[in-house]
């Protein structure tokens, strides 16, 4: 080992440490929830959180921006540059862990359709964080996604009756959403083909999804860590 860390590309749905997620004062009736003041709430209703400050200091792997979250996986948006995911006749292009079998990070059930955080990638940074992330370069999984719908929304769920809030996976259309800070979209995937990220029938230089008129793409690199996205299984309810 050279004993120099690697430095891999920062996802663009991470949170940096200049930034925390706010949840302004929840008000509570029987129509559902609503935050004193300013609101980010979208065209279909869910409500989310503020971001404050700038992408500024270190990259909080561990943690998603939601509203970025929303943006790519809502518009099939590479995770890491937000350029737009690979396509190929046989789908758009994901990438995962790969799951250690156990009951926590159980194989994933395909022929179920199996529900995601993680939104789809462009092929260039699939090959990039593959070889830098180290969680995947562990083991990861490539996909071609024929078909991916968004079904559900995790998030903080504040129940009618109770005090706390709780954290909660809800189908979209489920009138539970109007209870829930919303925090990340959910798409199941289905219909998936294998990819081999090496296949020497795939580009052999793809452009970066975010690559400029001039070539350059704008990129922020920093030491390893651990994986934004969670592996349990995300089971609606
Ligand atoms: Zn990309």
């Amino acid at each position: 080992m050279s004993g120099v860390s690697r430095l891999e590309p920062v996802p663009a749905v991470a949170l940096w440490s200049d930034q925390s997620i706010h949840i302004p004062t929840v008000c509570l009736d029987p129509a559902g929830i609503h935050h004193q003041g300013p609101e980010n709430r979208f065209e279909d209703g869910l409500l989310w959180p503020q971001v404050a400050g700038t992408p500024t200091g270190a990259p909080r792997y561990a943690e998603v921006n939601p509203l970025l979250q929303r943006v790519a996986m809502e518009g099939l948006l590479c995770q890491i540059g937000m350029g737009p995911a690979t396509r190929s006749p046989k789908g758009v292009l994901w990438l995962l862990h790969q799951p250690e079998g156990t009951r926590d990070d159980p194989v994933r059930d395909w022929a179920g359709g199996e529900n995601v955080l993680d939104p789809p990638v462009c092929l260039f940074h699939a090959r990039d964080a593959a070889g830098t992330c180290p969680e995947l370069r562990r083991g990861h999984e490539a996909f071609w996604v024929g078909d991916s719908e968004l079904v559900g929304v995790a998030g903080l769920y504040y129940p009618p009756d109770q005090a706390q809030p709780v954290d909660r996976t809800i189908p979209l259309d489920s009138p539970e959403t109007r209870f829930l800070v919303a925090t990340a979209l959910i798409r199941e995937l289905r219909n998936v083909s294998p990819v081999d990220l090496a296949d020497p029938l795939l580009p052999v230089d793809p452009v970066p999804c975010n690559a400029q008129p001039d070539g350059a793409a704008p990129m922020k690199r920093c030491p390893a860590r651990p994986s934004p996205f969670t592996s349990s299984p995300l089971d609606l309810n």
